[in-house]
């Protein structure tokens, strides 16, 4: 049987991912090749290995083939990240989420096979500089270059009480409202005849620049 996450890496990035998907009730496996990050995760993580990822031995040894998910979280060793992640998918695991340092790296790690790559500092300082430009925009997700998931706070008058389909975001903005965040609660792919409220947050995929459209429409 599948066993969940093998986290390699654990510094800031594969610390926290590590910390939070046990809280989650997962399974980790953390590997790093410094002995003192591993003492720090030894009663976090479900098992924490001081190993070399780079040693493909190794890596068989540990199983690494039998997890569902691999996380390569080493981040300034690129030739270390780029090796390890082709490894994981040589050996058949079916998720592997590799963190780049930059876009060329990014690029990179897709062509050789991983399935997701993240930039934490850079989906950060998206998210901050939105927030910090708009109060209406409270979480924003780069899906693409071009495209966003992006969570907007209904906060103009002339959007407080009327259906999806008279507000018609999609003909209007070319955005898509895929669920309504309200009072804590979530409407999943809501219906045309959904009344949106003073103070919902609609979560919206769309282009860039008509998120922006719509941002400035609702200030
Ligand atoms: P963060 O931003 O998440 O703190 P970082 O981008 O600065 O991390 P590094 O500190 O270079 O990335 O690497 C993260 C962790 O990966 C470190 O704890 C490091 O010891 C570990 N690491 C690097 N290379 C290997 C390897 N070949 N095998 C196992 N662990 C490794």
């Amino acid at each position: 049987m599948k066993q969940n996450f093998a986290i390699i890496g654990l510094g800031r990035f594969g610390g926290s991912l590590c910390e939070t998907l046990i809280e989650s009730g997962q399974e980790v496996l953390a590997i790093d090749r410094d002995e003192d990050r591993i003492n720090e995760y030894m009663n976090i993580a479900t098992h924490a290995v001081v190993a070399n990822a780079q040693d493909e031995m190794t890596l068989r040894s540990l199983g690494l083939r039998n997890f569902e998910h691999v996380i390569v979280a080493i981040g300034e060793d690129i030739q270390a990240s780029i090796l390890v992640t082709l490894m994981a998918k040589e050996m058949g695991v079916p998720n592997v989420t590799a963190k780049a340092q930059d876009s060329y790296h990014a690029k990179v790690l897709y062509k050789i096979g991983a399935d997701n790559v993240v930039h934490p500092e850079r989906d950060m300082g998206i998210k901050v500089a939105h927030n910090l430009v708009s109060k209406n925009i409270l979480d924003y997700l780069e899906l693409s270059d071009e495209y966003s998931l992006a969570e907007v706070k209904v906060t103009n008058r002339k959007f407080f009480d009327k259906s999806l389909a008279q507000l018609d975001f999609r003909q209007r903005f070319g955005l898509n409202v895929v669920a309504i965040r309200r009072e804590g609660h979530l409407i999943i792919s809501p219906m045309a005849d959904e009344i949106v409220f003073k103070d919902d947050c609609l979560l919206l995929i769309g282009a860039d620049e008509d998120v922006e459209r719509l941002d400035e429409k609702m200030s």
